[in-house]
């Protein structure tokens, strides 16, 4: 844990998070400030920078990231989403703890611009 990083907080339960699904590696949690009707943050409990570091790191927990988006995707009832990894700051990363948003329930144009 990183005493720094506002999602190992989140993780450790020291800030407050609305949370859509818990699992052993994984927490799922809805955007503070949603671009979509559904919005929801998925992160490692794991502290990783970015999805690279992740990957390169811990390739099993990777794949339960990916399952674990899937999860809320599901979850939400979404037929129809976007999985976004922001990834350096000119990408739009803003909190350097590994994250996929999960957005949904509107449509979602293309290209993101
Ligand atoms: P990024 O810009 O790094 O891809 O995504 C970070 C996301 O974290 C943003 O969409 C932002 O709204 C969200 N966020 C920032 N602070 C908090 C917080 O304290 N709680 C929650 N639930 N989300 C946050
Ligand atoms: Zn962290």
């Amino acid at each position: 844990m990183d005493s720094q990083c506002l999602f190992c907080r989140i993780v450790a339960g020291e800030i407050p998070a609305d949370v859509v699904l818990e699992t052993a590696s994984t927490l799922a949690f809805r955007d503070i400030s949603p671009q979509a009707p559904v919005h929801v943050l998925v992160v490692p409990k794991a502290h990783h920078r970015d999805l690279r570091a992740l990957a390169e790191a811990d390739s099993a927990l990777a794949a339960e990231l990916l399952e674990a988006l899937g999860a809320v995707a599901a979850l939400e009832n979404l037929d129809h989403y976007r999985i976004v990894f922001n990834t350096g700051t000119e990408a739009g990363q803003s909190v350097f703890h590994v994250h996929g948003h999960v957005l949904g329930g509107r449509p979602l144009g293309w290209p993101p611009g």
